[in-house]
């Protein structure tokens, strides 16, 4: 999708903290942290959101919650925990429509989120 900022992103055409990449997922520090480790894990392929993820896009989702646990374990976010989150939709405040996983550690998380 040549007008998705994470499309751009995985071409290069925007710069980006990488931070893990594979055949199918890419994953890189966000630009407006929320904690002191924020970190976004996005599939190659470009999906829309978790409402559009298909049965043909199993293994890339799976192999993107198996990055977010790798890339947690990296940081010793294991230890004391760390929260995934996939904003999905407008009242959730998802802003950019590829797909992406929020990793988020290094402080304590607070519950129901805002
Ligand atoms: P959403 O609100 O869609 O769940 O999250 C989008 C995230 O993308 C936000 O946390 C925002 O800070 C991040 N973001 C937006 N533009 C860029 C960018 O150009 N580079 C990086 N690394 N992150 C971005
Ligand atoms: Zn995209």
């Amino acid at each position: 999708m040549d007008n998705c900022l994470f499309c751009r992103i995985i071409k290069g055409e925007v710069p980006s903290k990488k931070v893990y990449e594979d055949g199918d997922v890419l994953a890189f520090e966000d630009i407006n942290p929320q904690a002191p480790v924020h970190i976004l894990i996005i599939p190659k392929k470009h999906i829309e959101s978790v409402s559009g993820i298909k049965e043909e896009d199993a293994a890339a989702a799976g192999r993107l919650l198996i990055a977010a646990g790798k890339i947690a374990a990296d940081r010793a976010a294991d230890k004391a925990g760390y929260r995934v989150v996939f904003n999905t939709g407008a009242d959730a405040g998802q802003a950019v429509f590829h797909i992406h996983a929020h990793l988020l550690a290094g402080r304590k998380m607070a519950w129901p989120p805002g």
